[in-house]
């Protein structure tokens, strides 16, 4: 690289920087070989309506290294994307989660309908055998289409919307849900909002969390809303912290909520204990006095 700068540069390659691409290489070398070793994880986290009925889970990544402890999806799914790996990861996390929701409606009825959210990454969306992918991972499984949704992110859809249009018609055929995850922190167009086939959107965290302290963000809250409600959309609040803001979005008419306050992602076992408990006022009903009161 230095060299390629040309000569009259004079380059300098600080302790600093070599530390950091060393990690790199590591972390890089470490997650292709996680994935064999069974290092990857996935939590769920619930999501309910306002009054505490489960409505679903989302799907999350975690990452347990042998020698440096959890690692979060923000520190290596990028890296799994730069070396090439993020589409064979999340299939795996469709798999899962196809099978997962087989086994909620076999064995889990009395719990209702239960959805389970999948993050689609750019690459993986773009591979021509997605939808391909989706229909037999649903096949195989015998998991009911209606009940998984793919979370896609709003810049992935701008680019060659045509083609994004075409794959999503094909996904759709199949019966999966469409969610914008994030909402409001990438491109936005309200066009696409129309003509995309989609079924929810989630209110971008950092949202979420100015409810309280910022009227600005009161009003872009209230007219996402009204806008996914015009357009019949769900809207689902993510990052959902404490009452004031689940109150406040209760009111608004946001349909489902996300978020610490109500529960943490949790692994596969707590997770199908907590459905069978019910719901989120009778599995807390013991500890902790009801949220939703
Ligand atoms: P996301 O899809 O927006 O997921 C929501 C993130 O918010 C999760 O972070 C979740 O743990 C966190 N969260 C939930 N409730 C709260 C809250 O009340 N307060 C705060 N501060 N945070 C909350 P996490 O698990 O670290 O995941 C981060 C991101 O990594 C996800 O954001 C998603 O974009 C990506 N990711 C996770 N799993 C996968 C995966 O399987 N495939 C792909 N492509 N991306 C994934
Ligand atoms: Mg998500
Ligand atoms: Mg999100
Ligand atoms: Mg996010």
């Amino acid at each position: 690289r230095a060299k390629e700068a040309g000569r009259n540069t004079l380059r300098f390659f600080l302790p600093s920087m070599r530390k950091f691409s060393e990690d790199q290489l590591h972390i890089q070398n470490d997650l292709r070989q996680a994935l064999e070793r069974g290092e990857l994880q996935i939590l769920w986290q619930p999501k309910h309506d306002f009054s505490g009925n489960t409505l679903g889970a989302e799907a999350l990544l975690r990452w347990k290294h042998p020698t440096r402890g959890l690692i979060m999806p923000s520190e290596f799914i990028p890296v799994a994307e730069d070396i090439g790996i993020i589409t064979s990861l999340g299939n795996q996390v469709l798999e899962v989660s196809c099978k997962l929701l087989r086994k909620l409606a076999d064995e889990y009825t009395e719990a209702g309908p239960i959805h389970l959210s999948v993050n689609i990454s750019p690459q993986q969306f773009q591979q021509a055998d997605f939808s391909m992918q989706v229909a037999h991972y649903l096949k195989e499984s015998g998991a009911n289409p209606s009940r998984l949704t793919l979370e896609l992110t709003e810049n992935m859809l701008v680019t060659n919307l045509d083609e994004v249009m075409a794959k999503m018609v094909d996904l759709k055929r199949l019966g999966v849900r469409f969610s914008i995850d994030d909402f409001g922190t990438g491109y936005s167009s309200l066009a696409y909002l129309k003509r995309l086939p989609l079924d929810e959107i989630k209110i971008d965290r950092s949202f979420v969390n100015d409810i309280i302290k910022d009227p600005e963000t009161v009003s872009i809250v209230e007219a996402i809303i009204t806008m996914a409600s015009k357009l019949g959309l769900s809207v689902v609040a993510e990052g959902v912290e404490n009452s004031r803001e689940f109150d406040f979005l209760r009111k608004r008419g946001c349909h489902c909520f996300q978020g610490y306050m109500l529960c943490q992602p949790m692994t596969d076992d707590q997770f199908l204990e907590f459905i069978s408990e019910g719901n989120i006022n009778t599995a807390r009903a013991n500890s902790t006095q009801s949220v939703f009161e």
